[in-house]
């Protein structure tokens, strides 16, 4: 398959990316790993006439451990998040996550900023990061902001990015709890590399006390438009002690379970996917619990 004819750019600075996005606006697309952007070039869903590669930035890679917050660049790739030590102590359920995308040849080129850019309702890096309360830094060529990741997602493939605007970066706070865990469970079609039927990620931290779980958090992958949390699900194991979370559970799971809104499409039907959500909400909540009350063992 052939891809039309463009015009290509690069830049080697941030500030010079924006320049060039702001003279081309809606004629411009960035690529950073190209591995959702190639793909929809070929099948003809984006022609675009300018394309800007982002890979030479330097300052767009990285992972900086700050005290209060966790800094991930935009053009970090999977590989790189999936092992790094700060993600995997800090962010366990976001190294999981990121461990799972495609196979290893995808995760060593794909970036974090390009899966959330595509926004594709079951990219697997979003549930972790609403489930950590992530932001993102968006920026254009007169400013910078900051906003929750949970405002991004507009729809399928749409988020709140302008075209002359670029994703810079993810910031995940730091949670000042005694005791944090979270987990991330992927189902796939075929085995491995493979985009996520449903995907569910669950946080949650001990109260002062380390008698109660608080900061709940579960997020979902490809069940409703775009990812989400299940905030009554959430609520209902608040402040429970460990004996009463874990009897809340199937509770939990099928508020979780009501807040979806999946499709029956070619790879599942949306019965199939709400039972899943069910599965992997009671699963990945025992084992945090479990990690939490050191009952594992
Ligand atoms: C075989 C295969 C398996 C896959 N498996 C999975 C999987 O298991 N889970 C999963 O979630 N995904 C999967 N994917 C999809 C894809 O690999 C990921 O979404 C990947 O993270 C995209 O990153 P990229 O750097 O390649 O993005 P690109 O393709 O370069 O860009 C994707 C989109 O984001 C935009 N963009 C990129 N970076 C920025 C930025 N910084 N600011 C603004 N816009 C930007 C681009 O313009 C484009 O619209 C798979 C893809 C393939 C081909």
């Amino acid at each position: 398959m052939r891809i039309r004819p463009f015009e290509y750019h690069t830049a080697e600075t941030i500030k010079e990316a924006l320049t060039i996005l702001e003279k081309y606006g809606t004629e411009i697309k960035v690529i950073a790993g190209g591995t959702d952007l190639l793909l929809a070039m070929k099948q003809k869903k984006i022609l675009p006439h300018h394309l800007l590669n982002l890979l030479e930035i330097n300052d767009l890679d990285y992972i900086n451990d700050e005290p209060s917050e966790i800094r991930i660049g935009a053009l970090a790739k999977h590989s790189y998040i999936a092992s790094h030590p700060i993600i995997r102590n800090e962010a366990t359920v976001l190294a999981e996550a990121t461990g799972m995308i495609g196979s290893w040849q995808i995760r060593n080129v794909a970036t974090i900023g390009g899966n959330l850019c595509n926004a594709s309702p079951a990219a697997d890096s979003a549930p972790p990061l609403l489930a950590l309360n992530a932001k993102i830094v968006i920026a254009d060529s007169k400013n910078e902001k900051n906003l929750p990741i949970s405002s991004f997602f507009t729809g399928p493939g749409t988020t709140l990015l302008e075209p002359d605007q670029l994703l810079k970066e993810i910031i995940i706070p730091k949670t000042k709890s005694r005791r944090k865990a979270n987990a991330y469970l992927k189902l796939t079609r075929r085995r491995g590399v493979d985009l996520a039927l449903v995907g569910v990620a669950f946080h949650g931290e001990l109260d002062e006390s380390g008698e109660k779980l608080k900061n709940v958090a579960i997020a979902m992958g490809g069940v409703a438009p775009t990812p989400i949390r299940a905030l009554e699900a959430e609520a209902e194991l608040t402040d429970l002690s460990y004996e009463k979370a874990i009897k809340k559970i199937p509770i939990a799971a099928k508020a979780a379970v009501a807040a979806t809104q999946p499709i029956t499409d070619i790879r599942a039907t949306a019965e199939y996917r709400k039972d899943i959500v069910d599965v992997y909400v009671r699963r990945t909540a025992t084992k945090v619990l479990n990690i939490l009350f050191n009952k594992d063992g």
